[in-house]
């Protein structure tokens, strides 16, 4: 991190192309990078945390952030809302922290738009059938909206070439360590 400024490094990944593991990784092995935490409508899952893993808001307090400015980026994504806040992520890239955004597609096209240095990454499963097993796999998610992730996940692989990078998940500590040489020599 010898810029002055730190950059933004968009991720994104397909529902069940195994983003949780690989970005667990990325965390393990550089500890250093920030992580930008979103805000959504959305309830949580076991395990996840108020201000850790998301920012859980009601849609009321959801507009109501929307409506202040506060997000870089917002979008809807099987029928939740999901907002990028915008001043922590001011903060980190002033203090010259590179600052990773988990975001779908749509959103990381805004992002791209509004921030053309941004570094992008898309992570994807080796396979529709890994991809299919992994979705079903997480037993947490209904039946109804695993064919809807299904769906949306399968339109998102079309976005891939609008990344600048594309990292294969066939294994989550291979994918993260290509991550990590794409982020050192960028
Ligand atoms: P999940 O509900 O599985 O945590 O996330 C669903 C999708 O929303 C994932 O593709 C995730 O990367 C994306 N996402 C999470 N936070 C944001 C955000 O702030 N903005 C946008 N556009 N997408 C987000």
């Amino acid at each position: 991190m010898s810029d002055a400024r730190g950059r933004l490094i968009i991720i994104s990944a397909p529902s069940g192309a195994g983003k949780g593991t690989v970005i667990r990784e990325l965390r393990r092995l550089r500890p250093e990078l920030r992580y930008s935490v979103s805000a959504t409508t959305r309830a949580p899952r076991p395990g996840e945390e108020h201000g850790v893993d998301y920012i859980f808001v009601t849609p009321e307090e959801f507009e109501a952030m929307e409506a202040r400015g506060e997000f870089l980026e917002s979008e809807t994504y099987v029928g939740r809302r999901y907002g990028t806040p915008r001043s922590p992520i001011e903060r980190n890239i002033g203090d010259g922290a590179d600052t990773i955004l988990e975001i779908e597609v749509k959103g990381a096209r805004k992002v791209r738009a509004k921030k053309p240095d941004a570094l992008s990454i898309f992570l994807a499963p080796p396979s529709e059938q890994e991809l299919r097993r992994r979705l079903r796999d997480r037993g947490t998610t209904p039946g109804e909206e695993f064919e809807r992730r299904l769906d949306t996940a399968k339109k998102e692989m079309e976005a891939i070439g609008e990344y600048e990078y594309a990292v294969i998940n066939d294994d989550p500590e291979r994918a993260a360590q290509e991550i990590i040489s794409i982020i050192d020599r960028s």
